[in-house]
């Protein structure tokens, strides 16, 4: 059993958990069946969507595919948390907001003037580039707004009428045990500011609060010592998070939601509204998808560390379902990404395609059936084909190939060319080209005039480039295959050292001493200048 798991798809295992399960986690009670089964993702809006933040969306759009694909009726939706306060002041908006720090970021203006609101400046933003990464319709609901117009009314009203069975739950966790507990944060009525209001009492629903100084990690958000009366049923303030995720959870009828690893442990907050949500709201408590996070070169994304990667890069060197499948591989092993890295991801996406459309073999018909489903659930939309030019090879086109049709033609020459996928092959190209301006440090190219390595290179080498032009100039259709390994028949036949060999290659066509794939060099060069170029230098 648990060996079958590990090889059914992880969306697909858990649509089914979501599907099968039968009981409440807290309470003894039948779950109802759903006729819609939604799945939620939600961000806080500071500024710095980065893909680390969309992969909660992505992998929770994987789970509704995976419903549908059981004949489920399931939906995405997404919520901003536009209703928490600003924490710091991210990188490229202007130190005056540092006014603001505590402040709904729903109820802070715009910093590029282009929008209502920070809030909203920052979603659309995102939205414009996410939609490119989600091939599912996604339902999108604003924090403030739902608020505002009372949506929220039932489950604040619920839950601060039980605020002390909520201050049960918590304090099962705790080791220094709360006096009280409010699930309600009221707005300064005076200054604007949630983080700030301290409440003193609470009277018939009403919150008595005095708007006090407090302290985030690094920032410090001013009070400014009104007194005030909130009430929660007018949309003037928040639950607060320990609550709010339980409302959101009974309000939206959300059966799965994706959560970061910390949230595993017992007491966490999504245990803690998981009780709270079946306890005091009466709704099941959703099926969690703990994912591990995405760490840049080992080290958590931070936009301080200026390690941030952003949807929008991303698609300046790889295309969206790279990403996905980047995401969906083993879920819960540590990920760790590199730039470096793009091109073996590359290569191991193109295995992928290469199995889903029959071309290769898996080791095995589980692990053939596993990797299919990855590929098809790395698509966004239509399934792409497979694109038989390595990112690798691409890489090296862009470098010695001055423009598309020369590339273009090249690819004719080493039988990389497929005219019917040309957009894809370009695309690729495209991508390779950024890349290489971006991230490739030691870039190669050509090497125009023979007489600049003549003394590096040594008689045996040159010997060897001789024979090896004689064997080019007679084997004109030799494909990468025939010419990687005529380069070590050749340089056994010579005797000489294959490390020399490939360095007299490197040498006489780049002026490097390493350089890609040597054989794939060869053949995307014109054959008669290499075969030229071994004999005269
Ligand atoms: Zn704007
Ligand atoms: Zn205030």
């Amino acid at each position: 059993m648990e060996e079958q798991r590990e090889f059914l798809f992880w969306s697909d295992a858990k649509a089914q958990e979501i599907i099968n399960r039968k009981k409440y986690r807290y309470v003894d009670k039948e779950i109802p069946e759903f006729k819609e089964y939604v799945i939620k993702s939600s961000a806080s809006i500071s500024g710095v969507l980065h893909i680390g933040r969309m992969s909660d969306t992505v992998r929770g759009e994987a789970v509704v595919r995976s419903l549908k694909d059981l004949g489920k009726n399931a939906k995405l939706i997404w919520v901003a948390e536009d209703m928490d306060p600003l924490r710091k002041i991210p990188s490229g908006i202007p130190e005056s907001f540092r006014e603001y720090i505590g402040m709904p970021v729903s109820r802070i203006p715009d910093p590029f003037g282009c929008h209502k609101t920070y809030a909203e400046h920052f979603v659309s933003d995102y939205f414009e580039v996410l939609e490119k990464f989600v091939g599912v319709d996604i339902d999108i609901y604003f924090m403030s707004e739902e608020y505002r117009k009372g949506n929220f009314n039932y489950e604040i009203k619920r839950l601060i009428e039980n605020r002390d069975k909520i201050l049960n739950i918590l304090n099962k966790y705790r080791e220094k045990k709360l006096e009280s507990f409010n699930p309600y944060q009221p707005i300064c009525e005076n200054c604007g500011k949630i983080i700030t209001t301290k409440t003193i009492k609470i009277v018939d629903g009403k919150i008595y609060y005095r708007c006090e100084d407090y302290k985030f990690e690094k920032e410090l958000a001013k009070g400014c010592g009104y007194e005030g009366i909130a009430d929660p049923l007018k949309g003037e303030g928040k639950l607060v998070w320990k609550s709010e995720w339980a409302a959101q959870w009974h309000r939206f009828k959300v059966v799965s939601e994706g959560a970061g690893k910390e949230y595993i442990v017992p007491g966490s907050a999504f245990w803690i509204n998981a009780e709270i949500c079946e306890k005091i709201l009466d709704f099941p408590a959703p099926v969690p998808i703990f994912y591990e996070h995405i760490l840049i070169n080992g080290a958590k994304m931070s936009a301080s560390v200026g390690n941030v990667v952003y949807p929008r890069e991303w698609l300046e060197v790889a295309p969206p379902e790279l990403l996905r499948f980047f995401f969906f591989k083993k879920i819960m092993k540590s990920r760790s990404f590199s730039w470096r890295d793009l091109p073996r991801l590359y290569d191991d996406y193109d295995r992928h395609a290469r199995i889903y459309f029959g071309l290769e073999k898996a080791e095995n018909e589980k692990e053939e059936k596993h990797m299919k489903r990855l590929y098809e659930m790395s698509q966004v939309n239509e399934i792409k084909p497979y694109i038989p030019v390595p990112f690798s090879h691409a890489l090296m086109l862009v470098q010695i190939f001055p423009n598309d049709s020369a590339i273009i033609e090249s690819l004719k020459r080493s039988n990389h060319y497929v005219e019917e996928l040309h957009e894809y092959i370009m695309e690729r190209i495209n991508h390779a080209r950024n890349y290489a301006k971006k991230f490739v440090e030691h870039r190669i190219s050509l090497l125009s005039d023979a007489n600049i390595v003549k003394e590096k290179i040594d008689d045996e080498q040159r010997k060897f480039l001789r024979r090896f032009a004689d064997w080019l100039s007679t084997s004109r259709s030799a494909n990468i295959e025939e010419i990687h390994n005529m380069i070590y028949q050749i340089a056994r036949e010579c005797s000489i050292n294959t490390k020399k060999a490939f360095k007299a290659i490197y040498l006489s066509l780049l002026n490097t001493t390493y350089g890609p794939r040597a054989a794939s060099l060869i053949a995307s060069l014109d054959r008669n200048f290499v075969v030229k170029r071994f004999r005269e230098v």
